[in-house]
């Protein structure tokens, strides 16, 4: 029997994966009133701990899919490596947003690219490396640059710099030889990204351009509105919404892209979820990210995107749980330093272990003006010791 459409609050929304993502998510659903069962193959990840019911199981186990499709209408994910296997077999009885063939284009790099490049947005200048051979026979043109493995990448990892051919062929060989990408190195004046949400009627909306700092490879800082011009900013937002389109999206994407000194957008990658350069939209706009995901699986009208106010948002990482570089034990931050700065909403994920480079939580600063929220953003760095506080907002002299 099919479920009736819109579903119904009360229902059961389908989760596959458990981490901070989900745990949002799980939040904004059960806000709308959802019960929401959360697919995980870990013991007690982030979205366990909200979640109305989690299935301990893995992605491939017919048996934890079965449960999980048994119980909920519709069903949507948090994590892009999560099998399309698992979203194919999802889609036999439930509504699936993202469909599997959207996720399977994103957690690809070489699909990824190929899918932008035949649909004309522009992209850095890249190459494929599937042996040996093509890695010692590429074009020097694209040196310096970065190889990419094709799959399973994520926050920096599973790249590898090159500044000279020769180097390629030692990437792929370091890589083990799996299918990469080799991307030239591009000369950036920023990284932006926006998020899109899309319903299966074609309606769609963005959220405001956010401008995104790294550190090690790791988001560090999103800063929204994106210090770019405005046609830019509306070239970024009409780029996000044409690749929805184009891949007849169903759900909430981000899409990455770079921002050349010659004021050209490159899209860099896209993720088929939610995505951490996003999480402002929770506290600094009409609808969250998250809640737009559960309106858009349950069959409702899409939310409002529009931003209150400017803001700034910081990634909280397992290393403040650790007092200086030696510290082996962890130990608490103190929060009251954050929340002493009342503009700033504290959001931790309950992850009971803190690891260096590992997201706990983060920090959304929000305030009547850009500059401000800055000044707000650069404090608490300065309170918590996080590196990078000058590089957003100058201390005073
Ligand atoms: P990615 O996993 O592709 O998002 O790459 C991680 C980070 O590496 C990006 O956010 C950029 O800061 C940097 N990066 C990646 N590709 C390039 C490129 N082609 N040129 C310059 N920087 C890059």
């Amino acid at each position: 029997m099919a479920a009736p459409f819109p579903i119904p609050p009360g229902a059961w929304l389908g989760l596959l994966g458990g981490g901070q993502l989900g745990r949002m998510f799980c939040m904004a659903a059960q806000s709308l009133g959802y019960r929401v069962a959360v697919l995980d193959p870990g013991a007690d990840g982030p979205a366990a701990g909200v979640a109305d019911r989690h299935l301990h199981a893995d992605y491939h186990d017919p048996a934890g899919l079965a449960r999980l499709a048994g119980l909920a209408a519709a069903a949507t994910t948090e994590f892009e490596n999560v099998p399309a296997s698992a979203l194919e077999f999802l889609a036999r009885s439930a509504r699936v947003c993202p469909q599997a063939e959207s996720v399977a284009i994103a957690q690809d790099r070489i699909r990824e690219k190929a899918f932008f490049a035949a649909n004309g947005f522009a992209v850095a200048p890249f190459a494929v490396l599937s042996t040996a051979a093509e890695a010692r026979g590429v074009d020097p043109a694209l040196v310096p640059g970065i190889v990419k493995s094709a799959r399973l990448g994520y926050d920096g990892k599973g790249q590898i710099r090159v500044g000279a051919v020769p180097e390629v062929e030692r990437a792929f060989a370091t890589m083990g030889g799996v299918p990469c990408v080799l991307e030239r190195f591009v000369d950036l004046a920023c990284e932006v990204s926006v998020i899109v949400a899309r319903d299966e009627r074609g309606a769609a909306t963005t959220w405001p351009v956010a401008e995104n700092r790294h550190r090690d490879g790791i988001l560090d800082v999103s800063i929204v509105p994106a210090r770019v011009d405005a046609a830019l900013a509306d070239r970024a937002r009409a780029i996000a919404l044409a690749v929805a389109t184009k891949l007849d999206y169903r759900g909430v994407l981000c899409v990455e892209m770079f921002v050349t000194r010659d004021g050209t957008l490159l899209v860099n990658e896209m993720a088929p979820r939610p995505h951490n350069s996003g999480h402002y939209t929770i506290d600094a706009c009409v609808t969250s990210q998250f809640e737009q995901q559960a309106r858009v699986l349950a069959g409702l009208p899409l939310g409002d995107t529009r931003q209150h106010e400017p803001a700034v948002m910081l990634n909280l990482l397992g290393d403040l749980w650790f007092a200086g570089e030696e510290a082996t034990s962890p130990r608490e931050p103190e929060w009251s330093r954050v929340l002493s700065h009342a503009q700033a909403k504290l959001h931790l994920y309950g992850k009971a272990e803190p690891r260096r480079g590992r997201k706990m939580g983060h920090v959304t600063c929000l305030a009547p003006t850009l500059a401000e929220a800055l000044a707000v953003a650069a404090a608490i760095k300065r309170d918590l010791g996080i590196p990078g506080a000058d590089e957003i907002a100058p201390a005073a002299p």
